[in-house]
């Protein structure tokens, strides 16, 4: 499969639409641009299992993006990371839905860096759901936690449906629709 097809392909799943900017389509995504404020989510849904995958500016998480030279930078990043990995913290999911998280993943791309390059930091919760029928929405607190952060583009890709749109501080719920 050419490159171009695989872009294309990509293009269709994030739905068509023009979230994809010039640097996401150069082969080197480690270093791309990010916009400040702006993460990304995709939400899975599969059987029982539910994948949430964010990405969001280390700017909009700890303040910075480059490695921590000082003791109170690292310690900003540590809490940093000690936040997201409390996901109560960061989703509210119904409770009738039964969903048990079974696994989180924090990374953050800040080592040894030039400190104009941007950072990522790359979160991903994965749920057990005993009745996942009962999942109608997934409600986004993270706000709360990170002041600067103005909206999330998210995409949903679920059995029944496939969907994108953007979350807010106003606006933080994705309806799962049946
Ligand atoms: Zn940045």
């Amino acid at each position: 499969m050419s490159k171009a097809i695989q872009w294309s392909l990509a293009g269709l799943w994030l739905g068509g639409s023009c979230m994809l900017s010039a640097a996401e389509l150069s082969p080197h995504t480690e270093h791309e641009a990010h916009e400040h404020g702006h993460a990304t989510l995709n939400i899975a849904v599969e059987g029982t299992s539910l994948l949430l995958e964010l990405k969001v500016p280390a700017a909009d998480i700890v303040g910075f993006e480059h490695a921590p030279h000082t003791a109170a930078q690292k310690q900003q990043l540590d809490a940093a990371l000690t936040t997201l990995h409390q996901a109560d913290n960061l989703v509210d999911l119904e409770k009738s839905a039964g969903c048990q998280l079974q696994q989180v993943k924090v990374q953050h791309h800040l080592d040894g860096k030039a400190s104009t390059a941007h950072g990522d930091i790359e979160a991903s919760y994965a749920y057990s759901c005993q009745s996942p029928e009962d999942l109608n929405a997934i409600t986004l607190t993270l706000f709360k936690h990170f002041a600067s952060l103005q909206d999330i583009d998210y995409q949903i890709m679920a059995q029944s449906h496939q969907g994108a749109g953007e979350l807010s501080p106003e606006n933080p719920q994705v309806e799962l629709q049946k």
